[in-house]
């Protein structure tokens, strides 16, 4: 095998991977390249993608129309501040998104990445109590849930099942309780909101998968109580749609395909088809409305230095426009079927605990951790670049994805998991 790169030999030492214990970590990848669903990597290897990277190159990698848009943009505006200044690409993109959204939810604030988005939203519903008068600290979220990194994002997300539990007792203290899957878990979920009311903000959930969390799904009847809790108890519902926004879970958005209406949703990974960070939080008008005032005070104070990135717009409206031409959402009801008739084997494996399909997720959940390098190298071995984390071995390709790529990455799930763990 050849030698790795120059850049990578002389760079890596300087480099802190993500959740990576640095010191034990496998040694990382060196890509050279990406097209469609493969990365190639420096040594002359292929590998088809099972992730995506992180769930967004929805369309596959280096498409060509998103890549002409972003050439066409960095030729006349790649940037400017929002501040004061506004641009083409970004206001279309607003209207666009909110077109896409159910009701009202149009008001649009961009961000630079989804963490920062669900923080958005944290200070959104925190302030729309504040500016009418109401100090209310307290968030409800869901074991299981996931929503980020930053310290606030860690704090309504659920630290057992991230990687983040050494944290507990650090962060401030939210209400995280399990999903109300039935008539008792709503009983449980409406003492919560009795005890505490006057003190809760809103409801933050990931809508039908809990992505990060273990790729758990639940059913609209969920999202049902949880609209009626909210009513009940005045309480903002936010939807954080960063995984499952884009058609990953065979609906454009789950909020839409559920039926049910939010009061702010969270919007990141696909919306610019895996090209360029950017994030959105989108408002009903009734919470736009709690800052429309003449009181200074009453104004969203937040700015990331590149929200609403002109680049990134126009690769998010591009994106946009393949799930308007492209049978995307259609493609990703296909994959649940595919999904479905690849994994399906598995279930008779020993050691796998369930598998389970929902639109472009299939996830195959195993009865114990596995010894995690070993499985990720296996992979590789296999010509697949799949990453299970916990005990869980999932696949969310390009919604674009051939049926021979898929029957490769599930070909390599049913190889690796086949072998002695
Ligand atoms: C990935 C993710 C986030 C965080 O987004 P980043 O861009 O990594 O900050 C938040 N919520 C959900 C549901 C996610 O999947």
């Amino acid at each position: 095998m050849p030698a790795p790169p120059d850049w990578y030999a002389t760079g890596l030492p300087h480099i802190w991977l993500p959740y990576a214990q640095m010191k034990t970590a496998l040694p990382p990848l060196p890509v050279v390249r990406t097209h469609d669903t493969r990365i190639h990597l420096a040594d002359g290897r292929e590998l088809v993608d099972g992730i995506a990277s992180w769930w967004t190159a929805c369309h596959g990698y280096n498409h060509p129309h998103i890549r002409q848009a972003v050439q066409d943009q960095l030729a006349v505006l790649p940037h400017v501040m929002f501040g004061g200044l506004v641009h083409e690409q970004a206001l279309r993109l607003a209207r666009r998104l909110v077109a896409l959204l159910p009701d009202d939810l149009e008001r649009v604030f961009f961000a630079d990445s989804g963490s920062v988005a669900v923080e958005v939203a944290l200070k959104m519903a925190t302030q729309f109590w504040l500016n009418k008068g109401q100090r209310r600290r307290r968030f409800v979220c869901f074991e299981g849930g996931y929503h980020g990194d930053t310290l606030a994002t860690m704090a309504v997300s659920d630290l057992d099942v991230g990687m983040h539990d050494m944290f507990k007792g650090l962060l401030p203290e939210h209400l995280c309780v399990p999903l109300p899957r039935d008539a008792d878990g709503e009983a449980v979920l409406a003492q919560v909101l009795e005890r505490h009311a006057g003190d809760i903000a809103g409801i933050v959930v990931e809508p039908l998968v809990q992505g990060a969390g273990g790729m758990l799904f639940h059913e609209t009847e969920v999202l049902r109580r949880l609209r009626a809790a909210a009513d009940r108890f005045d309480l903002l519902l936010i939807f954080d749609e960063i995984f499952t926004g884009f058609g990953r879970t065979g609906a454009m958005f789950a909020c839409a395909s559920a039926g049910v209406r939010p009061d702010i949703v969270t919007l990141s990974k696909a919306l610019t088809g895996g090209t360029l960070p950017l994030a959105a939080t989108v408002a009903r008008r009734k919470v736009f409305d709690a800052f429309w005032s003449d009181d200074p005070m009453h104004a969203l104070m937040h700015g990331p230095t590149y929200m609403a990135n002109a680049l990134a717009c126009a690769a998010a409206n591009a994106s946009l426009d393949l799930f308007e031409r492209e049978p995307r959402v259609a493609q990703a009801g296909r994959l649940e079927e595919l999904l479905m008739q690849g994994l399906a084997p598995c279930r008779d494996l020993p050691g796998v605990r369930n598998v389970r399909v929902r639109g472009a997720i299939g996830v195959v959940e195993l009865e114990t951790a596995p010894d995690l390098n070993a499985l990720r190298r296996r992979f590789v071995e296999a010509g697949a670049f799949v990453r299970p984390f916990g005990r869980t071995v999932y696949l969310t390709p390009a919604l674009t994805i051939g049926e021979e790529d898929l029957a490769r990455l599930t070909g390599a799930v049913l190889q690796v998991l086949r072998e002695p763990r």
